[in-house]
C-alpha cells in the first residue's frame, strides 16, 4: 500500500493472494488492510490537505505534474495492458484501449485545470459585485471495482487531484495490481507525499472505514447498488458529499428501417464486449417485432463465432470471468433464465473443456422470449448474457426500455433520424448513442439516472463534482450598511 508517501505492508501484517481468472495461478501477494491502515491514510490525507502544497500551488503546476503521469502510462501501456488482463481476464486489445484511455483522461484533466472555472453576476444591488470560485474539496475517498481496473483509477484519481484534492483509493480486492503499478507512476513523476494514498483491502473493512472516516469530505464510488446503498448510509453519519456509479440494464433499441448486419454488429459488443461485466452493457435488446426472426438468427450465429480465450491469447475476443464466485453468480441467473421459462438461444453454460477447464469462461449466451417481469430481465447481471423483447410501436419500445429501476445507458438504431432522437429524449438514461453502443469520451458526461447512481464523472462536470462552491462579494461601495442608528 503507498500511504503517506511510503510503501507499507498492513499493520497487522496481513496479506491476501491475487488470482489470474484464466486458471486460478496465484500471480501476486499484496497487503490486506484493515480500520488502522485507513487512519493512517486518511491522517496523511488529511496534512497534505490542511497544511501542504498541493492545493496551494498553481493549478499549472499541478497539471505540469499529471502531464507527466500521462506521458509515463503511456511509455508502459503494454505493461499496464499485460497488468489488467492478468488480473480481470479481459483480453489484451480491451486492457490496451484502457490504458490508452487512461492517458487520455490524465491529460484532459490536466489541461482543464487551468481554464476559466468560476462565474461573476451582476446582483440586484449594483454596489455589490458577486463571484462564484471553485475550490477543491478536501480528503476524497474513491472507491473503485473490478472491472476496468486501471481506467477507473484514473477516472478517480485525474479530476480529484487535478482540482487539488487529497485522495485514499481502494481498488477491488480482485484487482489492485495496475493501481499499485500506478502509484509508482504518481512517485516517480514527484507527487507530494499523502496527496494520493492507495489502501488495499475489502469492502466491508476497509472500505466501511473509508466511508464513515470523520477526516474524510467526500466519498466517490463506482460499483454494485448494494454496496452503494450501504456507502450512501455510512456518509450521513458526517453528511460527507457523496457521488455513485452505479449498476445498469440497459436497454439497445432496435426498429426495423435499420442495415441489419450493422445492427447486429453494435447489439454483439454492446453486450459481449469486456464479457459483459460492463455497467453500461447493452443487456436487454429490444426488437422491432417484423426483423425479429431474420436479426436473432444472425446475432446467435454471430454470438457463437466470438473466440473466447486466456485474455493474453493472440485474437481473444472474450476472457474469462473475474472470479469463482462471479462466474458462479452469471451461471445461476442463467439456470434461473431457463426456470423463467425464456428461450435459450445459444451458450448457457460455463465452458470446460481441456484449456478452459481451470478458468471462469462462460458462453457468451442469448435468451429469447423474454418478458419485462423475469428477474433476468430486471437485474443486473454483469456477464455475457443478453435478453431479447420485441416490440410493435415507439412508444411500445419506450416503455419497455424505460422499465427498469436503472437508467445507466441506452442505444437507439433507427434510420429515421426524427423517430430516434425523440425515442433518446422520451429514455430516461445518462448516456444514450444513435446508431452505435459504448463508445465513451473522457470530454463527455458519464453517470446514470434513477438507481444508476448520482452524479457524473468525465467532462467539465467530473472535475465540478470534486469542488465546493464558494460565493464572493464585494462591496464597491465602501461605506458603511447603516442599519442601526448608532
Ligand atoms: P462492488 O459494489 O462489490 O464493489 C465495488 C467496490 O466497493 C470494491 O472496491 C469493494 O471492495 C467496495 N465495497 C464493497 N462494499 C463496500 C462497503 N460496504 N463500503 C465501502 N466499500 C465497499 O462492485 P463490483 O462487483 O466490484 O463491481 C461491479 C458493479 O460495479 C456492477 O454493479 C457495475 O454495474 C458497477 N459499475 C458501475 C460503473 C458506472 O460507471 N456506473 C462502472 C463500473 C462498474
Amino acid at each position: 500500500m503507498y500511504i503517506d508517501g511510503s510503501w507499507v505492508e498492513a499493520q497487522t501484517g496481513a496479506t491476501r493472494e491475487v488470482y489470474d481468472p484464466a486458471d486460478q495461478s496465484v500471480i501476486g501477494v499484496v497487503p490486506e488492510g484493515d480500520a488502522t491502515d485507513v487512519k493512517r491514510a486518511v491522517a496523511a490525507a488529511r496534512r497534505a490537505f490542511d497544511e501542504g502544497p498541493w492545493p496551494r500551488m498553481a493549478a499549472t503546476e499541478r497539471a505540469a505534474l499529471l502531464f507527466r503521469v500521462a506521458d509515463l502510462l503511456e511509455e508502459k501501456l503494454d505493461e499496464f495492458a499485460l497488468i489488467d488482463t492478468l488480473d480481470s481476464g479481459k483480453p489484451l486489445r480491451d486492457s490496451a484501449g484502457d490504458a490508452s484511455d487512461a492517458v487520455g483522461c490524465l491529460r484532459y484533466y490536466a489541461g482543464l485545470v487551468d481554464k476559466p472555472l468560476g462565474q461573476a453576476y451582476n446582483v440586484s444591488d449594483p454596489d455589490t459585485q458577486s463571484f462564484v470560485v471553485r475550490e477543491p474539496l478536501g480528503v476524497c475517498a474513491q472507491i473503485i471495482p473490478w472491472n476496468y481496473p486501471l481506467m477507473m483509477a484514473v477516472w478517480k484519481l485525474a479530476p480529484c487531484l487535478a482540482a487539488g484534492n487529497a485522495s485514499v483509493i481502494k481498488p477491488s480486492v480482485n484487482t489492485p495490481l495496475s493501481a499499485i503499478r500506478f502509484f509508482e507512476l504518481l512517485e516517480e513523476a514527484g507527487l507530494p507525499a499523502g496527496v494520493a494514498n492507495l489502501v488495499l483491502g475489502s469492502g466491508s473493512t476497509v472500505g466501511q472505514a473509508l466511508v464513515e472516516h470523520p477526516g474524510v469530505d467526500k466519498v466517490a464510488f463506482t460499483g454494485g447498488n448494494v454496496s452503494g446503498r450501504k456507502i450512501m448510509q455510512a456518509a450521513t453519519g458526517t453528511f460527507k458529499n457523496i457521488s455513485l456509479e452505479l449498476g445498469g440494464k440497459s436497454p439497445c433499441i432496435v426498429f426495423d428501417d435499420v442495415d441489419m448486419d450493422v445492427a447486429v454488429d453494435w447489439a454483439l459488443f454492446a453486450i459481449f464486449c469486456n464479457q459483459g461485466e460492463v455497467c453500461s452493457a447493452g443487456s436487454r435488446l429490444l426488437l422491432q417485432s417484423s426483423i425479429h426472426d431474420d436479426f436473432v438468427q444472425r446475432l446467435a450465429a454471430r454470438a457463437q463465432r466470438i473466440r473466447v480465450a486466456r485474455g493474453t491469447e493472440e485474437g481473444a475476443e472474450m476472457g474469462p470471468l473475474v472470479s469463482v464466485e462471479h462466474m458462479q453468480r452469471v451461471l445461476d441467473y442463467i439456470e434461473l433464465g431457463r426456470k423463467e421459462g425464456a428461450t435459450l438461444l445459444c451458450g448457457g453454460e460455463r465452458l470446460t473443456s481441456e484449456q478452459f477447464a481451470k478458468g471462469n469462461f462462460v458462453a457468451p449466451t442469448i435468451f429469447d422470449h423474454c418478458t419485462s417481469d423475469m428477474r433476468i430481465v430486471r437485474e443486473e447481471i454483469f456477464g455475457p448474457v443478453l435478453t431479447v423483447q420485441t416490440f410493435e410501436t415507439e412508444e411500445e419500445a419506450v416503455a419497455l426500455a424505460n422499465d427498469s429501476k436503472y437508467g445507466l445507458a441506452a442505444g437507439v438504431f433507427c434510420r429515421d433520424v426524427s423517430r430516434a432522437f425523440r425515442v433518446i429524449k422520451a429514455l430516461r438514461a445518462g448516456i444514450t448513442w444513435i446508431n452505435a453502443y459504448h463508445p465513451t469520451f473522457n470530454q463527455a458526461p458519464w453517470g446514470g439516472y434513477k438507481e444508476s447512481g448520482i452524479g457524473r464523472e468525465l467532462g467539465t462536470f467530473g472535475l465540478e463534482e470534486y469542488t465546493e462552491v464558494k460565493q464572493i462579494n464585494i462591496n464597491l461601495a465602501d461605506g458603511p450598511v447603516g442599519w442601526f442608528a448608532n
